[in-house]
């Protein structure tokens, strides 16, 4: 078994191939594993992540993939979501004693940054998600709404769009509203919000990205494979229909039964065969995805700046920040913050200076003593195609997994799950190429996890 790409759709795959009794050879082209969710160490000896990543309490997958290679124990969760706006009024997002479907409406009833119109338009909204389980009527007509439409429908106000909707759903997404199939925003709301008490608990690992995966290299090698990486696959030999071989720089060939192609969508478009991607308009239409951006800004002060572990911000450019040195247990609560900004369109073109100016404008408003402390350095990492993007009609461009050819098989967050772009989409797909592969083989066996059943009142 060849896989192409470690990231977690390629690492999750392997690893479950593995656990089934395959040799599994994987091949990375970068010094280090995790892909688009991993971290690297600065030229100074400093690990920063290449963005800070969540997980939600609602990702099943990504939880069962931790566990299998260890790294469960490395995640904390938080259940306590704090919001601050311009005003300087704070809202706090956390399940009080109620059962779900109701389990958020203390907080939401306190919540000072919205008033009693942007609430009961927002409960009004949440009833329509209910009724349908999840799912509402309009989700199903044939020219797929955007989330903006969605919420027009249902007359929201402009705050609670603003400051509700938008501020969950960007964040979550990587998209604006009027870009954003209201099919993915409303399972979010539902999954996250709605039909279990812990859906919504956010996980941030204690550690580096990058060291979340070390399990996974002794999980794959000890069952006979290799993990091998800056080894970039440069072709897909192609023989009667099927592919017969891999080749590296310097000429160098590998081959195996099964291979499964676990990159983003834009390299995978490039390493599969011209005549079959052609041919078979599954494989074509894979161009059609756009894809969307995301900035990290990273501060290093003097002296701590920052209590919370991290904090939303409302009406502003900066989305999120974090407390790096809190949440990795460094020495120095929060010394090391992170600012991000999800579908940050309009910092693409703008130059690094401006960003940090910006961002360190919008910390000085929210934390106090941080215009007392002196920055020590700063970093932006712009990754302007860090998701592909969830525009209204975007799942009929994601290709299933397998693929009208019998021994290709195509894995990442963009192929076709039912999430959007997310690690725990990427686990999913991973999960579900070598479940075709052990279908194929006549080994069939369950690896996806089901979602967090409804919970309380909700399944009613
Ligand atoms: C800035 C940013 C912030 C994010 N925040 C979050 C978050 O908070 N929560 C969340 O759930 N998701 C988040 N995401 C999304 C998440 O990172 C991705 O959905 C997920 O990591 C994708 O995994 P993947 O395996 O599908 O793809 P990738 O991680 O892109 O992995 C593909 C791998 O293939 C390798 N590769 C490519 N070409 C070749 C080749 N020719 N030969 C060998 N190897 C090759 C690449 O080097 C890479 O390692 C974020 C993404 C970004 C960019």
């Amino acid at each position: 078994m060849i896989v192409i790409g470690g990231g977690l759709a390629g690492l999750s795959a392997g690893v479950a191939l593995a656990e089934s009794g395959w040799r599994v050879r994987l091949f990375e082209q970068r010094p280090f594993l995790g892909g688009r969710a991993t971290s690297y160490v600065l030229p100074d000896g400093e690990h920063v992540d290449n963005c800070q990543h969540v997980t939600l309490g609602c990702c099943t997958n990504l939880e069962d993939f931790y566990r299998r290679i260890g790294s469960a124990g490395k995640i904390k969760f938080f259940d306590r979501l704090l919001f601050q706006d311009p005003q300087g009024r704070t809202g706090v997002m956390q399940a009080g004693f109620l059962p779900a479907p109701f389990h958020m409406t203390g907080s939401f009833a306190t919540f000072a940054p919205l008033t009693f119109a942007d609430k009961r338009s927002i409960a009004r909204a949440m009833l329509d998600i209910l009724r349908g389980k999840g799912h509402t009527a309009d989700l199903d007509e044939p020219n797929s709404i955007s989330m903006l439409e969605w919420l027009n429908r249902r007359r929201q106000t402009p705050a609670a769009i603003e400051r509700f909707w938008r501020v969950v759903l960007v964040s979550a997404l990587d998209e604006e509203l009027d870009r954003t199939d209201a099919r993915f925003g409303v399972d979010v709301f539902w999954k996250a919000f709605l039909s279990s008490r812990s859906g919504y608990v956010v996980g941030i690992p204690r550690v580096p990205l990058g060291e979340l995966y070390e399990g996974c290299r002794a999980a794959i090698e000890q069952r006979g494979g290799e993990v091998v990486c800056r080894a970039a696959v440069r072709n897909l030999i192609q023989d009667d229909g099927r592919i017969a071989g891999v080749s590296m720089d310097g000429g160098r060939q590998h081959c195996a039964d099964f291979y499964i192609l676990a990159v983003p969508h834009e390299a995978a478009i490039k390493l599969l065969p011209e005549r079959i991607a052609d041919a078979e308009p599954q494989l074509r239409q894979i161009r059609n995805l756009e894809v969307s951006p995301i900035t990290s800004v990273h501060f290093w002060f003097d002296r701590d700046v920052m209590a919370e572990p991290f904090v939303t911000l409302l009406d502003r450019t900066t989305q999120w920040i974090f407390n790096k040195s809190r949440l990795t247990e460094q020495p120095g609560d929060g010394r090391y913050l992170q600012s991000v900004i999800s579908a940050s369109y309009g910092l693409v073109e703008r130059s690094r200076q401006e960003i940090i100016k910006l961002c360190l404008g919008e910390l000085h408003e929210v934390l106090p003593e941080a215009r007392e402390a002196r920055l020590v350095k700063a970093t932006v990492v712009k990754e302007t195609a860090a998701t592909f993007s969830p525009e209204p009609g975007a799942d009929r461009w994601r290709p299933p997994q397998r693929t009208p050819v019998p021994n290709l098989f195509l894995a990442g967050d963009w192929t076709l799950t039912g999430w959007p772009a997310t690690m725990e989409g990427a686990v999913r797909s991973g999960y579900l190429a070598a479940e075709a592969i052990l279908l194929e083989c006549g080994e069939p066996k369950r690896l996806l996890k089901p979602d967090l059943p409804p919970e309380g009142l909700a399944r009613w």
